[in-house]
């Protein structure tokens, strides 16, 4: 537990780390304190845009009508720039698991199987947004990458923290798959940093996950009496959405109750017509964002 740094404290521990800052105009005073508690901090939570381009630092300042920005402390651009977003409470982490929370605080390690979603996280941790696909595919540049290390490992070492104090939104919580890059070695490329001296030559950015998100089975999957996993993990994941019409479940077997889900998600994504019928496209499922079962 600690008392946030200040938006000073911050920019000269960035600064002594290496990261190759870029402070956006305002960024010390850019936060949603005036919607809830900011600190005390405990930790940092590890993120992925699931998307790049040249707009996304304009994206984590400003947010989106569901979810306001800053939506992040810092934003890891592909051309390995970090951008300062905000300061204070950031919409990154949303509410997560109490129990996952208690190991960032104790420092224990992992492992971080996060249990359902019971503490604010927006005032609790700071947080860092990766440009990257998150398709499993879009690999993370050396440089980039390093810049995330550094990023982290920067805010450890101002409050006396070790890497264990760092963790991915998706062990946070189960709404979460972020990031795409296994967070055991980035944790140990956090604590590289932080014990060594000098610091160690730049990490090598692991490949990113290939297991990480469930692939479209395809149009034919879904069909009355089909029964996989997959459906259980995509009804999971529609409730998540508030887009449940489940009665109970929801189970592995494919129902009329989750081509109503379904098309409830469709119709959050802007679909109408044919195209909310209910039956998993690819666009649709990649957006569902479904854990490999
Ligand atoms: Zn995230």
């Amino acid at each position: 537990m600690a008392t946030p740094l200040t938006a000073a404290q911050m920019y000269a521990a960035l600064l002594a780390e290496g990261v190759n800052i870029v402070a956006r105009p305002g960024w010390e005073t850019h936060n949603r304190n005036h919607k809830g508690a900011w600190g005390p901090v405990h930790g940092i939570v590890i993120h992925h845009t699931a998307g790049v381009g040249s707009g996304l630092a304009d994206y984590c300042s400003r947010g989106s009508s569901d979810l306001p920005g800053p939506v992040c402390h810092g934003f890891a651009a592909k051309d390995a720039r970090t951008h300062l977003i905000g300061h204070g409470r950031t919409n990154h982490a949303g509410s997560g698991s109490a129990a996952i929370l208690d190991r960032v605080i104790a420092e224990s390690g992992g492992p971080f199987r996060p249990g359902p979603d019971e503490v604010d996280g927006n005032s609790r941790m700071y947080g860092l947004e990766i440009e990257n696909r998150g398709d499993g595919r879009d690999p993370y540049p050396a440089a980039q990458y390093d810049q995330a290390v550094r990023w982290a490992a920067a805010i450890c070492r101002a409050h006396g923290w070790t890497a264990q104090s760092v963790i991915g939104h998706g062990e946070w919580t189960r709404r979460k798959v972020d990031p795409s890059f296994p967070m055991d070695q980035f944790r140990r490329d956090v604590a590289a940093r932080l014990n060594s001296s000098p610091a160690p030559k730049p990490p090598t950015p692991p490949k990113p996950s290939p297991s990480v998100l469930e692939p479209f089975p395809g149009a034919t999957f879904f069909r009355v009496g089909r029964r996989s996993q997959i459906i259980t993990e995509m009804g999971r994941r529609l409730v998540a959405e508030g887009c449940g019409r489940y009665k109970s479940g929801p189970g592995p077997e494919w129902t009329e109750a989750d081509r109503q889900s379904y098309a409830a998600f469709q119709r959050k994504l802007g679909y109408s017509g044919a195209d909310a019928d209910g039956y998993p496209g690819p666009t649709s499922w990649a957006k569902l964002r479904i854990p490999k079962t």
